[in-house]
Formats: C-alpha cells, sequence, structure tokens
C-alpha cells in the first residue's frame, strides 16, 4: 500500500500528513504559482480560534515535573493523566456526542496508535490464519498501511467490507462520520465472529448533527479533530470490556511505555476549554470552539458549493438535515473533507486539480473510483481562498473549451 511512496522516495508521515512536501515547492504563503496542498487533513483553520483564546490554555511545566512513566495507580490505563481523563468525561458530557460511564478510557500517541492497540486487541493470538481487517469504500486511506505495516501473523487488511464475503472472523472499522465522504455510517458485515471498532474522529458538532449519545463497545477520538490540535498527537478509546481495554495497553506500554505527559497536560487544559465554553452560544467572547468551526465550515461549504454550481464539472454530496441535540436546531453536516466528483469522463480527478497546482487525494486511494479526490477543508483561510480561486480558473478554461 505504502509502495508508491516508498518508489518516489518519500515517507507518508502517520497523520496522512505528507511532512517531506512542504519541503518540496508547497508554500505556507501561496505565491500565485506555488503549490496549495490540501491532500493531507492538517486542521490548521483552527489557529485563529486559539490565537484569539489568548492565555487561557497556557500550560507551564517546571524542569522538576512530570518525570515518571506513572500518571496513576487508581486506573488500569496507568500513564493516563487525571486530568485528561478528567476533561474528556466532561467534554464528552458537555457535548452529548458519547456515553463515557462504565467505560475505560484508553490514550494514545494519537488514535493513529489506539487503531493498532485495537488489531492487538481484538486479534486471536491462536489461530492458524490472520483476522480480516475490513472497512466500507471509501474507507479512511491510513486503514490498509496500519493494518499491514508491521506484517502481523494476527491480522491483515482484507480491503472493502462490501466485497467481503468470506465466512471468517473479521474486524470492520466503522468512520461515522465517514473520511473521506462526510457520510454518517453503521457496520456492513454484521455476521457473528465479527468486531467492530467505531472511528468517531469526526463526530464533534462542528462537522456533524450530534443525533445520540453513542455507546458503542470500542470508540475512538482524537484531539486533531475535535480541537485541531494534532501535533500533541493525544488520541483516546473508549472501552466497554475491560479485558480489551487491558489488551489495547498492554499494546500501548509494548510500543511507547505510555504517552507524553506534556502532551496529555496541555491537551487536558485544551478539552477543558473547549468544554466550559462549549455551552455558551453567540456568547460575544466568541469561546465556543464548536460554534467556531461550525461557523467556518458551513461558509466554506457554502461558497465551495457556489463555486461548482454553475458548471458541470464537479458535483458535491448532498446533506440530510437533522436535529443536532447539541445545537438544538435543523442543520446539515459540513465536514472537513470535500468529497469531489468530477464530471463523467474525466477518470483522474487528482489530475484536474494538478492541473492548478492544488493537491487533492484520489479516489483510489480510498479504495474507490479515481473520478473522485478528496480536498481538505480544514486549511487556513489563504488555502481555502487559493482553492476556490483556481477552481474558478479550471472552471473558465473548461467553460471556454465547450
Ligand atoms: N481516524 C480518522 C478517520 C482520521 O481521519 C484520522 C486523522 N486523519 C485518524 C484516525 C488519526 O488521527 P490522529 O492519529 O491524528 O489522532
Amino acid at each position: 500500500m505504502g509502495g508508491t511512496d516508498q518508489a518516489r522516495g518519500t515517507t507518508r508521515s502517520p497523520n496522512e500528513t505528507d511532512a517531506n512536501d512542504n519541503g518540496g515547492g508547497v508554500t505556507r504563503n501561496l505565491p500565485s504559482d506555488g503549490l496549495i496542498n490540501l491532500d493531507h487533513g492538517d486542521p490548521t483553520m483552527y489557529e485563529a480560534f486559539w490565537r484569539k483564546m489568548g492565555d487561557k490554555c497556557t500550560v507551564v511545566i517546571k524542569g522538576y515535573e512530570h518525570l515518571s512513566y506513572f500518571s496513576t495507580n487508581k486506573n488500569p490505563c496507568w500513564f493516563l493523566e487525571p486530568k485528561l481523563e478528567d476533561s474528556i468525561r466532561s467534554l464528552h458530557g458537555a457535548v452529548g456526542n458519547a456515553e463515557t460511564d462504565g467505560y475505560t478510557i484508553v490514550v494514545g500517541t494519537g488514535s493513529s496508535q489506539l487503531l493498532q492497540a485495537v488489531l492487538y486487541a481484538l486479534a486471536p493470538q491462536d489461530q492458524p490464519d490472520p483476522i480480516n481487517v475490513v472497512s466500507a469504500a471509501p474507507f479512511y486511506s491510513s486503514y490498509p498501511e496500519t493494518t499491514n505495516i508491521v506484517r502481523s501473523g494476527v491480522y491483515k487488511w482484507a480491503g472493502d467490507a462490501h466485497g467481503f464475503d468470506k465466512d471468517e472472523p473479521y474486524i470492520e472499522f466503522v468512520t461515522s462520520p465517514n473520511n473521506p465522504n462526510g457520510v454518517i455510517r453503521g457496520p456492513v458485515v454484521n455476521r457473528d465472529g465479527g468486531f467492530v471498532v467505531y472511528d468517531l474522529a469526526y463526530y464533534w458538532p462542528q462537522y456533524t448533527p450530534i443525533t445520540s449519545s453513542l455507546d458503542f463497545d470500542i470508540m475512538l477520538f482524537t484531539a486533531s479533530k475535535c480541537t485541531g490540535h494534532a501535533g500533541s498527537r493525544i488520541g483516546w478509546a473508549l472501552v466497554k470490556d475491560k479485558e480489551v481495554a487491558k489488551k489495547m495497553i498492554t499494546f500501548v506500554v509494548a510500543s511507547s511505555i505510555g504517552v507524553s505527559k506534556e502532551s496529555q497536560l496541555r491537551v487536558a487544559k485544551i478539552l477543558q476549554v473547549v468544554a466550559d465554553g462549549c455551552k455558551r452560544f453567540g456568547s460575544s467572547d466568541g469561546d465556543n470552539l464548536f460554534e467556531y468551526g461550525r461557523n467556518v465550515l458551513a461558509k466554506r461549504w457554502e461558497i465551495l458549493r457556489e463555486t461548482v454550481k454553475n458548471t458541470q464539472m464537479f458535483t458535491l454530496p448532498k446533506y440530510p438535515l437533522q436535529h443536532c441535540n447539541y445545537n438544538g436546531d435543523l442543520t446539515q453536516a459540513h465536514p472537513a473533507f470535500a468529497w469531489i466528483k468530477c464530471k463523467d469522463g474525466m477518470e483522474e480527478c487528482e489530475k484536474v486539480f494538478k492541473g492548478v497546482k492544488i493537491l487533492v487525494r484520489s479516489g483510489r486511494r480510498f479504495g474507490s473510483d479515481p473520478g473522485y479526490a478528496r480536498v481538505s477543508m480544514m486549511g487556513k483561510d489563504e488555502e481555502f481562498n487559493g482553492l476556490i480561486e483556481r477552481l474558478s480558473s479550471v472552471i473558465q478554461i473548461c467553460n471556454n473549451d465547450d
């Protein structure tokens, strides 16, 4: 899966971020001839919000503090900082997107590490064949690599869940809302002998209506997409079965002996500030992160839809209006990514964007059709504005051709 990157001599970083690309002509300030990189899902649109929050989230850690590997003896996840556990529980309670009572929280270095931990925890160790790992296409493009990178003898990537017709045990990743297309999803295999892991990275009110407080057996979340702090590398799992949680903890211990205390404490503070502000709507302080995120994304989606409306070039998915329990209003999704389909006959949607120096991710990478491409909506204003400007120029070129 990672073969194409290896062939190019680059290394794709885990959070879908082509870190190497930044040195290769991609510029942050967007000179008119510069590439705009909307291939990765880097959540830099949140920077403006956190800048406004000033010192509210400043955490000072003295040289003598937090030297120990250990954080708590009251929790099977002994490297989980109690402050982080408290703020995770209080944030889910305030938003109403997931239950936490009765769940063990396992912290990871990003939810990327927890994806691996959960595979280790669920895969039977005593079977002759590795368990199949599936997800419905279009699936999050990292799943195949995450699953196969260590060539585990106990689990293996088995592709699109829609095509999984073997009478064998399986683990299904259900991403909801889905990356890349923002759709709310459930499991598709639905057979005995299966485990379902819910990847809820985007189940937050800026992206989608919160229609219920979820209580699945295994639920994964990440600060990266909730607050924009991808660089802190903090993810968490809510796990119902204590034995599964313990095995996940064993994995995190074996791979990194816990998770950075500095990162945990920073994210603990941030999540608490978000939880405190998120019950205030329309406040002049502007300290509701979800309101900020939704406003930015709603505006961007409106502009993007307007830009493609009068052309036959692209189509965008439509999302239903739903009651959001968090906002208390009828709203539609404003996903973190635009899943764009080029018009029939244009086989490589990615290339259309490349033609105007915009890097996007081909549908092929998501187990889908190259007639689709995924475009990040979470970049900075100048990147989004550049996207709109250049899309308009594609439209003009194509219309003149007709
Ligand atoms: N799951 C999904 C669906 C994602 O989109 C991402 C980030 N792109 C992750 C997991 C991993 O997030 P992180 O490792 O930054 O926590």
